[in-house]
């Protein structure tokens, strides 16, 4: 009788085990064997992979229509064709969009993993939130003529990247990217106020004066410039008799504005640009006449990869893999 309850007691704890033990098992996890177990049947069969692109959980993502407040279950990587052709320019060199391929999938697969941000869904449609999505048929009538002909660089872009993602020992990295940084790229401290990403350094990158989106002016008048500023502080006063009644105070690790005195008011560079719709914190500011000009260096947080260097780097015949190494430091460029 006596061995008989201890045997049940012992089959209770073990159906508990297993009850706490099976959900860990079935979350999503990223690990480094799923590239050994792919390579070594790779070998042993002797042929190309049947599935090389083997994320099991990764291949098809809840991607959030923003506009409908719908949720689409679709494959990554056709996802991943509507984001490039909506992130880069398609005349950008192949080894630029492989490497925003390879950017794109990377955010994607941090976002699944260290999701949150939607209830129902992995990521969105928005470049304000998330990252940019373009529908086929929506992107095929923007561009016009040889639309097909774009359509498939793209995807080539993305199918020759297949499988490929940036890891930082041994994890996806947080893969944040913009358009042009002005020279320097900057840290996510000075953004965002978040740290822990040793791959997000303060980055040189020549040739970004280069594109359009390297210099921009912004012209406001004095008095559109004071209501904005009331608009968020209520106590804003600023007499323009004053020597310097808007003066820059500190700059950044990469030459950003971090504090901008603003009449009595100082304010970031960070939100200095939300204010004033400038293109980044990377600006000086002057006074003409009636006007306050900010002339305004990149375009974007500055955060990470920028596209207008990594084309700079690809015309000088750099492959997407080193692209991506230039922008994050100290990462590895695996193929699953
Ligand atoms: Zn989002």
């Amino acid at each position: 009788m006596w061995i008989s309850v201890r045997r049940i007691i012992i089959y209770v704890l073990i159906i508990i085990c297993l009850f706490f033990m099976l959900p860990i098992l079935f979350t999503k996890s990223f690990s480094i064997e799923k590239k050994e177990s792919v390579k070594v049947s790779s070998e042993e069969s002797n042929e190309e992979p049947q599935e090389k692109y083997n994320y099991g959980d990764f291949s098809t993502i809840r991607l959030l229509h923003t506009k409908t407040n719908t949720v689409e279950e679709v494959n990554l990587d056709d996802y991943l064709v509507n984001v490039v052709s909506a992130e880069m320019p398609v005349d950008y060199e192949m080894e630029a969009l492989k490497a925003q391929a390879v950017v794109a999938r990377t955010y994607t697969i941090y976002k699944i993993i260290h999701s949150g941000k939607h209830e129902n869904a992995d990521i969105c449609d928005s470049s304000l939130c998330c990252q940019a999505w373009i529908s086929k048929e929506d992107r095929l009538a923007k561009w016009g003529e040889n639309s097909e002909e774009k359509w498939n660089k793209i995807a080539k872009a993305v199918s020759d990247t297949k499988g490929t993602v940036i890891t930082y020992n041994g994890e996806p990295i947080n893969a944040f990217f913009h358009s042009n940084s002005g020279g320097l790229t900057e840290i996510p401290l000075n953004v965002w106020g978040g740290s822990g990403y040793p791959y997000l350094q303060v980055v040189e990158t020549a040739g970004e004066d280069e594109y359009s989106q390297g210099n921009s002016e912004a012209v406001l008048s004095k008095a559109d410039l004071e209501q904005k500023m009331k608009d968020k502080y209520g106590n804003f006063q600023i007499n323009w008799g004053e020597e310097s009644p808007i003066s820059i105070l500190e700059l950044t690790e990469s030459n950003r504005v971090r504090t901008l005195k603003v009449g009595n008011v100082n304010i970031s560079g960070v939100e200095a640009r939300q204010i004033f719709s400038l293109r980044s914190a990377n600006f000086t500011v002057e006074i003409v006449g009636d006007s306050v000009k900010f002339s305004v260096k990149g375009y974007g947080h500055g955060v990470g990869l920028s596209q207008t260097g990594s084309n700079t780097l690809a015309k000088d015949g750099m492959a997407f893999e080193d692209i991506i190494k230039h922008f994050y430091v100290g990462v590895e460029v695996i193929n699953y």
